[in-house]
């Protein structure tokens, strides 16, 4: 396998317990793939760098905004630590982009409809978006376990290759 890929990974899913009440959601395939010899990480977490309290009541997007379970408006602390992380990924280089699936933050094309009732809706977390935007290749934890972690390597080697 020839390259490297320098790939921006949503820290909860490695373990790391960072989300909103505290805990982790690791996940087997995304730490398999983070560990291959040709995958260099870049661990991000938009919320903790947000610097809200930790634990704290479950947060949805509503449209342009991001709102916790109370009705308390917290789009300007979520986009202050998207900014934060985003452009530290960009600036290590990141092309590609493993992200928690559904959240406020890291969802990936489909996230909660701000209502609090389970419903999804299209939408991205605010943080994949910018890096969506900056023309990072965003995938969620769900797309490396279908694909299986070396695929998801290669199939990611291919499409930075043919970019270039
Ligand atoms: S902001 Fe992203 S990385 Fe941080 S806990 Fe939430 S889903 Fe995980």
């Amino acid at each position: 396998m020839a390259g490297r890929l320098r790939l921006c990974v949503s820290d909860c899913l490695l373990g790391t317990p960072c989300r909103y009440d505290g805990k982790a959601k690791p996940n087997a395939a995304v730490r398999e793939l983070a560990a291959l010899d040709e995958v260099e990480i870049v661990r991000v977490c938009p919320e903790r760098a947000s610097r809200l309290p930790v634990p704290r009541p479950p947060a949805e997007r509503r449209g342009d905004r991001v709102v916790l379970e109370t009705g308390e408006d917290v789009t300007r602390a979520f986009t202050e630590g998207a900014k934060r992380e985003v452009e530290r990924a960009i600036a290590a280089g990141c092309t590609h982009a493993v992200l928690k699936a559904k959240s406020p933050s890291c969802g990936t094309g489909r996230v909660y409809d701000g209502t609090f009732s389970g419903t999804l809706c299209d939408g991205w977390g605010i943080a994949a978006e910018r890096l969506r935007d900056f023309g990072v290749a965003c995938a969620s934890e769900e797309a490396v376990e279908t694909k299986g972690a070396v695929a998801f390597l290669m199939e990611s080697l291919e499409s930075s290759s043919s970019a270039r």
